[in-house]
């Protein structure tokens, strides 16, 4: 897709649920720093908050753009807060291995342990376009680390279940097959299905 001309966001947001085509889409960089992407980015916490989630990322609201928001503070339930908007962002300098339990806003109902990197920098642009350098450490006690691998996969067209061993699929396949059902008879069509 070229980058030519101001991308359009959506006004209103809807969190779209597997097996919505777009999860599987390689989404575009982000090229205007401009006053569409700040309403855009509040808009997407509204509706991660309203979710109950702790990231969300664009393509999982129908926008194939590389940024996601997050609040992992979210998680404590303590009335705490943690903004944070990554933009264009990859990984630097990975090590080491930790395993948590995720969920998705897009998989619904569905909770498996996943294996991610440890240790790692994270180099994204701010809603300026400046560019951001954290490192982060899950050992040590940064659950944002597990949030950002969860999120960055969703602009490579990944989702959680991907990691999956095949015995952790056979697990939540009912649930699976239950929401493939459910948007087919949505939209009359199969949708990008999960091949296992
Ligand atoms: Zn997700």
């Amino acid at each position: 897709m070229a980058n030519s001309g101001p991308t359009t966001y959506p006004d209103v947001l809807t969190i779209l649920q597997y097996p919505a085509p777009v999860l599987r889409k390689l989404a575009t960089p982000v090229t205007a720093f401009d006053e569409r992407l700040r309403a855009f980015a509040e808009r997407m916490f509204e509706t991660m908050y309203a979710a109950k989630g702790v990231g969300l990322a664009a393509p999982q609201v129908g926008v194939s753009r590389r940024l996601f928001v997050t609040d992992h503070a979210q998680r404590d339930g303590n009335g705490h807060s943690d903004r944070r908007v990554f933009i264009n962002p990859r990984i630097e300098n990975a090590s080491g291995e930790e395993t948590y339990e995720e969920g998705c806003l897009s998989f619904p109902g569905v909770y498996a342990k996943v294996t991610r990197h440890n240790r790692f920098d994270f180099v994204y642009q701010d809603l300026l376009g400046f560019e951001q350098r954290l490192t982060l450490d899950v050992e040590a006690g940064d659950f944002l680390g597990v949030v950002v691998q969860h999120e960055l996969d969703h602009l490579d067209g990944k989702v959680f279940v991907d990691h999956l061993t095949a015995a952790q699929v056979t697990l939540v396949k009912r649930r699976l097959r239950e929401m493939e059902k459910d948007y087919k008879t949505e939209h009359g069509k199969a949708g990008a299905v999960l091949r296992r």
